[in-house]
């Protein structure tokens, strides 16, 4: 058993799972939520009189797009309910990434503890022959 080795990957143990609170802070949260995004896209009209043409200040266009389970659909959004649609779903967001930083952070932990198992191997009592073969 490789003392030092082990110490060592107890600590980076230690550090993953502080990392896995920080991960799941999202979940704790108690912001509603709603599957979209909101975007602002910026157009003209094509009106040759308008603002947008004379002076390249272009129309906004805020609105949300939602992703319901059989497809997409964009909707538009007042000044009124910007704010709510934004928050709720910047909540989503935090919480879909969370779901997949976890993903990546459960595959580093299944390798650190395969490295944990590795280094506190120990082949006392084994003869010389099963000495010499490779473990599972
Ligand atoms: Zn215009």
């Amino acid at each position: 058993m490789n003392k030092d080795r082990a110490a060592q990957l107890r600590r980076n143990l230690g550090a993953k799972l502080s990392e896995l609170e920080h991960l799941l802070a999202p979940a704790f949260e108690y912001d509603p939520v709603l599957p979209g995004v909101v975007t602002v896209s910026k157009h003209r009209c094509g009106n040759s009189g308008c603002a947008c043409t004379r002076e390249g200040k272009l129309h906004e266009a805020v609105r949300v797009l939602i992703r319901f389970k059989d497809g997409y659909a964009t909707r538009s959004l007042c000044e009124e309910n910007l704010e709510s649609f934004r928050a709720r779903t910047e909540a989503y967001r935090r919480l879909r990434k969370a779901k997949v930083e976890l993903r990546t952070w459960q595959k580093e932990l299944v390798r650190l503890l395969d490295e944990i198992e590795r280094a506190r191997r120990s082949l006392d009592g084994l003869s010389e022959e099963d000495r010499q073969r490779p473990l599972r």
